[in-house]
């Protein structure tokens, strides 16, 4: 499982590279899109299409290839394979036959939005992608409403003002969020600002509606406790409170 840049090709990994110059066939998603990633570092390999739809009957195809000795890598078009991509099915084939499945990390969009972001990760939650329907989305919304812990999601640009719209509903408007929007590229734009302020900033400027999005919606602010009363004070209540019909 081989990771591959999220944007800027430069941040391919020295192992992402020697494993596809022995690789004897590369699974990608799309074969065009991987191609010329390979093309940039001078690589030609053997490339098959291995999507959602026909993973499972690939997965048998690659268990009777590595039973032949050959090396096989997965890779998606962008990012660490799968997370919100193809590749799970695959793994879990492979360990059950028996073979190895041998991590190569490098980038991913939701931990490079992390890592830039400011808050705090020491626990998060990854979401994925939202639903894209409104009353479902809002749902799942709701369930953040008192996180302890931040959540991120990966939203299509399409859906980016009506999921700031529900967050801004469910969420409410001071909820601070982080709009992480194509990452390592030439229009790279990181910016933190509660949830209202956010939707209008995005409807004002519809190149916040393009490219490649991770939104993070921050941890929800403590909850201010009531102070302790003191003990002199409690003794007054108690008084007055004896006194009561
Ligand atoms: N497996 C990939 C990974 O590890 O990052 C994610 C694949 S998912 C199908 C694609 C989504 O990831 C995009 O719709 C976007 O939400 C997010 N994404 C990918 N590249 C990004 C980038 N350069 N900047 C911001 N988000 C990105």
């Amino acid at each position: 499982m081989v990771a591959t840049p999220i944007g800027n090709l430069a941040d391919i990994t020295a192992r992402a590279l020697a494993a596809f110059s022995v690789a004897d066939v590369i699974c990608a998603e799309d074969t065009r899109v991987t191609g010329h990633l390979l093309s940039a570092y001078g690589i030609s390999a053997k490339l098959v299409s291995l999507r959602e739809h026909n993973e499972r009957a690939m997965a048998e195809q690659v268990i009777r290839w590595l039973g032949e000795d050959k090396i096989v890598v997965q890779v998606s078009d962008a990012g660490t394979p799968a997370v919100s991509d193809p590749g799970a099915r695959l793994a879990e084939a492979v360990h059950h036959a028996g073979r190895r499945v041998c991590p190569i990390p490098g980038p991913s969009a939701v931990v490079a939005a992390l890592s830039a972001s400011g808050l705090s990760a020491t626990s998060f939650l990854f979401h994925g992608f939202l639903p894209p329907k409104s009353g479902e989305r809002r749902r799942v919304l709701a369930g953040w409403r008192n996180a302890s812990f931040c959540v991120a999601c990966y939203e299509a640009p399409h859906r980016l003002l009506d999921t700031l719209e529900d967050i801004v509903v469910e969420l409410g408007p001071e909820r601070r969020l982080m709009l992480a929007r194509e990452l390592t590229k030439t229009f790279e734009t990181i910016r933190h600002l509660p949830a209202g302020e956010m939707r209008d900033w995005v409807a004002s400027d519809s190149n916040q509606q393009r490219g490649e999005i991770v939104l993070i919606i921050d941890a929800a602010p403590p909850r201010e406790e009531p102070e302790a009363l003191d003990e002199q004070t409690l003794h007054t209540l108690a008084v007055l409170a004896a006194e009561l019909p």
